[in-house]
């Protein structure tokens, strides 16, 4: 059997006809037809059941589109901003771009994302030390699962703190029957090569309307003022999407639907697999409100045996020998060496899951012969 990945880019094979018209109608420049047609193929499927009016800018990377989303809501210098501890640093990183502080929130069990209690306890110590509310709050839907984003807009808008969704992981995800990263004043998408959909490297701004829309363009393109000359009064940034990545993002946009149809079904395959081992707990979306993409399937050991300072990482090496890729799940900001002054809000729950847990194959080429592997792999090694 070939090496069985995480996640692996699956082209639909419609790619190369949007990249072969970029070539014949030389548009191989950071903007052209195809990033036009891609922004409308996202506007599209945000905006669904037309009951949305969202607007979508395509840039070079998730990581861009969080860091013109802090500026759009004005996050500068001396600022803090609340964003989830337990998610990829660029999540939190562009806070530091922008010079102003993380402070993170922890996660509730049972969506693994943004502990609403907690994120209003953080809210109300921040005016209680700095005189001053939090910029913005970034939640994520991390491994695709939506988070409890009624209640965290609930809090944000009570204390009138704009809400930036750190989507990446969860394209296509919904929430009461919503796209995940339409619930905020901005969206975050990735296209990066082992997200849910690719571009090879890309991601995408959801934005409020059409006036934001093009600002962030304007940031995004150098901040280039409308003169016959190059006139420039702010600092912009070269954060636009290529014409030929917008073409695989074309391609992919066609068979969206089954690369989802996939990932879910990779998930319930395992769920049934799984059953009768009780100390291997499959993260389940814990809703019926809640659709997860199910990007990447993740389980935690709650044998006490299977953790970071124990069996867990031998274990990973082991299945890497037998063909098998698996990963911890994120190692939270508030533990990250790079991030240790910065303020956060725990409860235990990240530091749990990091100790304890397994992002396993999900991706395009796992099938029920690769699953069955897996598994039988995992149990044998307890
Ligand atoms: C991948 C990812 C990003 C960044 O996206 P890039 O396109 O790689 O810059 C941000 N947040 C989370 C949670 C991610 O998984």
């Amino acid at each position: 059997m070939d090496r069985i990945n995480l996640c692996l880019a699956h082209m639909s094979g419609n790619e190369m006809q949007y990249i072969q018209e970029a070539f014949d109608t030389n548009w191989v420049v950071p903007l052209g037809p195809n990033v036009n047609a891609f922004e409308e193929d996202l506007e599209d499927f945000v905006n669904e059941n037309g009951a949305l009016d969202k607007k979508v800018v395509a840039l070079s990377a998730g990581t861009a589109a969080i860091h013109l989303g802090l500026i759009m809501l004005g996050v500068g210098k001396g600022d803090e901003v609340i964003c989830q501890s337990f998610t990829f640093a660029a999540s939190a990183n562009p806070i530091m771009y922008q010079g102003a502080t993380p402070v993170f929130v922890d996660s509730e069990p049972s969506t693994y994302n943004m502990d609403p209690q907690l994120l209003e306890e953080a809210i109300k110590d921040r005016i209680a030390k700095t005189g001053r509310k939090p910029k913005a709050i970034i939640p994520v839907y991390l491994y695709g699962m939506p988070a409890r984003i009624d209640e965290i807009m609930e809090i944000a808008r009570r204390y009138e703190i704009p809400v930036l969704e750190d989507a990446a992981e969860g394209f296509g995800s919904k929430y009461k029957g919503q796209i995940c990263g339409t619930f905020g004043d901005y969206g975050v998408m990735s296209f990066n090569g082992n997200k849910l959909i690719t571009t090879s490297g890309g991601g995408a701004l959801i934005c409020p309307n059409e006036e934001t829309k093009k600002h962030v363009m304007f940031y995004a393109t150098q901040a280039r003022e409308a003169y016959p000359y190059y006139q420039h009064e702010q600092i912009g940034y070269n954060y636009r999407m290529s014409n030929i990545c917008a073409g695989i993002g074309r391609g992919q946009m066609t068979i969206v639907g089954e690369h989802i149809e996939h990932h879910r079904w990779v998930h319930d395959y395992y769920k049934k697999k799984l059953r009768g081992y009780d100390d291997i707990v499959l993260q389940s979306a814990p809703e019926r409100y809640m659709e997860s993409n199910y990007w990447l399937s993740t389980i935690r050991f709650e044998d006490n045996k299977h953790t970071i300072d124990g069996k867990l990482l031998p274990l990973i090496e082991r299945l890497s020998k037998m063909g098998i890729e698996t990963r911890p799940l994120w190692k939270p900001m508030h533990l990250q060496p790079v991030y240790k002054d910065a303020p956060a809000y725990v409860n235990g729950v990240s530091e749990h899951l990091f100790s304890c847990g397994l992002c396993l194959p999900s991706g395009p080429y796992v099938g029920e012969r690769e699953i069955n592997y897996i598994v039988q792999s995992i149990v044998d090694n307890l």
